[in-house]
């Protein structure tokens, strides 16, 4: 565009990138301060089990919330994590806290309370991933065998270390799971080469359960391989009742969706784990039944 308008186009291309990148370093010194004030927190979603109903544990969101009260999507922010160095703290700081949370829900719970906490590939990446992990789980006294690392596809190629990670971890007890399953390109070698406990199966599948042959097609698929391979499917992004019949028919373990509630502050986890249990049931109430 510039080269074709002429000398003023490229001043005025170079005034752009000047702007853009001004509003990067704003952007990036906003994240690091967010990180440093505490602005950034985990919101936590339940996640059900289909047979029983009942909540077996809660997935950790990183939520920015600004000082102006609004509150930031991770999917702007982690990504501009990764970019500037600061995943690492961010990751830490986010698991620490989710750690110390979930540890009185665990306490509270007469089952195995599970936390799932998102990993990005360049913090598994890091050599000191492992030893970051255990430390986060001996200062807070969180049981190894109740965590879950989420990490996607994309995070699991091409990268040996990952595995040397993963097996140090599973020596304590700490169980993986592949996130956005189906979404990868490498799903099925990523389900060969590596030791992995969980498939989360991918909402953008889920959310055609009932309308699309091929993403039905695609969840029953999922479902029988994690079976096959002795893993725990869990269906991501469950929105309608009549997803979860068609999930509870295909004998799905375990779901997390806005059905049962939105990823909530902290302090709202023990009355959403109360809510939880009412929604499951109305799928046996008798207005479903006639229908
Ligand atoms: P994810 O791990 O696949 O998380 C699921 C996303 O789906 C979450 O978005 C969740 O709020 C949303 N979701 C849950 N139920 C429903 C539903 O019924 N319908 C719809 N439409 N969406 C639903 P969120 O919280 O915005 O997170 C986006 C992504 O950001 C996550 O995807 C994860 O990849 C990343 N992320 C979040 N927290 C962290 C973190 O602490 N560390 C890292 N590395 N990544 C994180
Ligand atoms: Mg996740
Ligand atoms: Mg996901
Ligand atoms: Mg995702």
């Amino acid at each position: 565009r510039a080269k074709g308008n002429g000398r003023n186009c490229v001043a005025l291309f170079d005034i752009d990138i000047q702007r853009r990148a001004q509003e990067h370093l704003a952007r990036a010194t906003g994240l690091r301060g967010a990180l440093a004030n505490g602005e950034i927190e985990p919101h936590y979603q339940p996640i059900v089990n289909l047979g029983t109903g009942r909540v077996v544990g809660v997935e950790a969101l990183a939520r920015w919330r600004t000082s102006s009260g609004e509150l930031i999507s991770p999917d702007t922010f982690i990504a501009l994590a990764e970019e500037i160095g600061l995943i690492e703290p961010l990751g830490q700081h986010i698991l620490r806290t989710a750690c110390r949370d979930a540890l009185v829900w665990h306490q509270a719970s007469p089952a195995p309370f599970m936390l799932s906490v998102n990993v990005s590939p360049r913090q598994f990446a890091s050599g000191d991933f492992a030893s970051m992990v255990l430390t986060a789980l001996a200062d807070t006294g969180f049981p190894a065998t109740c965590l879950h690392l989420e990490i996607t596809e994309s995070a699991l190629m091409n990268e040996p270390s990952v595995k040397t990670t993963m097996g140090e971890l599973r020596k304590h007890g700490i169980k993986f799971a592949i996130d956005d399953f189906g979404t990868g390109y490498s799903s099925l070698s990523s389900l060969r080469r590596l030791p992995v406990d969980i498939l989360k199966i991918d909402k953008s599948f889920v959310s055609g359960i009932t309308t699309n042959a091929q993403d039905r097609a695609l969840i029953t698929a999922a479902i029988d391989l994690a079976r096959s391979f002795g893993l725990t499917a869990i269906a991501e992004g469950v929105e309608t009742q009549e997803q979860l019949r068609e999930l509870t028919g295909l004998d799905c373990d375990l779901a997390q969706g806005y059905l049962w509630s939105r990823p909530v502050a902290a302090e709202k986890v023990a009355d959403v784990m109360e809510n939880v249990g009412k929604i499951t049931h109305m799928k046996v109430s008798p207005m479903r039944i006639t229908r």
